[in-house]
């Protein structure tokens, strides 16, 4: 059993009492639907701290108006077992009301790195991010947060903001876990069906040629476009983008010229829309 804990107050209460005890904390914050991506972040977590808070909050504020906030899987439960499974020290798992009472009126919006990329493809999306890791950021207090680079945009939007905001946390970004495949690990890839299943490795091999090209001296530019059609033949409905982008700034890249580059995608799959991203050093 994990001790799950419902309000800010409570939350506060307890990371005081590890505190007097001189321990020190991580968060891992969560949209649940846990797998091994979100439990390597634990894991991590313990390798920075004492004590590995996580957090499930399905966060309404960061879903589009026809995006899957209503049916994003809820398995509050199952969760529970797999943090305590992996050692987790406390479940963080708020309502709604809760993290937005009645009246609230404040939205943390980072400029520049939110631009672009998801950005452009979800309008509002890394405001409802930065809002909401902000005040989970505070509410906890923790030393360290742990985010994965899975989602690599969100992570420099939470890097900004954190650093921005003087949040006195540090932020720790940790590799993607994967398929044996090659496939990201996603909560949503359980809209997948068979068959899309059997097409989705296809976005990360679409990274990895991208990739290959660019260390052998190619254009991004033609790599993309090339790789955006595999896409389309492999059988994704859409790709919202596929871009290099500089690893630190994310401005566009042209080609590699030895700076950290970094290659971001998000396509659509049958009822799934699937993000990923891999370096180029
Ligand atoms: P989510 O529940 O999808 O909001 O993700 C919660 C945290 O887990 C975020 O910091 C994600 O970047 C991270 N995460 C999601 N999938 C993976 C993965 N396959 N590997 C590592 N971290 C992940």
């Amino acid at each position: 059993m994990i001790e799950t804990i419902r309000t800010v107050g409570a939350l506060r209460a307890r990371v005081r009492a590890w505190r007097a005890e001189g321990q020190s904390i991580a968060l891992v914050p969560t949209m649940g639907a846990l797998h091994r991506g979100h439990l390597s972040l634990v894991t991590a977590g313990f390798t920075q701290a004492d004590r590995v808070i996580a957090t499930i909050f399905v966060n309404p504020t960061q879903f589009g108006p026809n995006e899957d906030f209503s049916r994003y899987p809820r398995q509050e439960e199952a969760d529970a077992a797999l943090l305590a499974q992996a050692g987790c020290s406390a479940l963080f798992a708020p309502s709604v009301t809760e993290m937005y009472p009645e009246g609230f009126a404040t939205t943390v919006s980072v400029a520049g790195v939110s631009d672009g990329l998801c950005g452009a493809a979800r309008p509002g999306h890394f405001d409802g991010v930065a809002t909401v890791v902000t005040k989970l950021l505070l509410q906890a207090l923790p030393d360290v947060a742990l985010f994965g680079e899975k989602d690599y945009q969100q992570l420099g939007v939470i890097e900004r903001a954190a650093r921005d905001l003087d949040i006195p946390v540090r932020i720790q970004g940790v590799p993607t876990v994967r398929e044996a495949d090659g496939l990201a690990l996603s909560s949503r890839n359980r809209y997948l069906t068979p068959d899309d299943r059997a097409v989705a490795p296809a976005l990360y091999r679409a990274l990895t040629e991208v990739a290959d090209g660019l260390t052998q001296g190619q254009a991004a530019e033609t790599l993309c476009a090339h790789a955006t059609a595999d896409l389309h033949r492999a059988g994704f409905s859409s790709v919202d983008y596929l871009e290099v982008r500089d690893a630190e700034t994310l401005a566009p890249a042209d080609r590699f010229t030895g700076r950290r580059l970094r290659i971001l995608a998000a396509a659509r799959l049958g009822a799934a829309r699937l993000i990923d991203n891999i370096g180029v050093e």
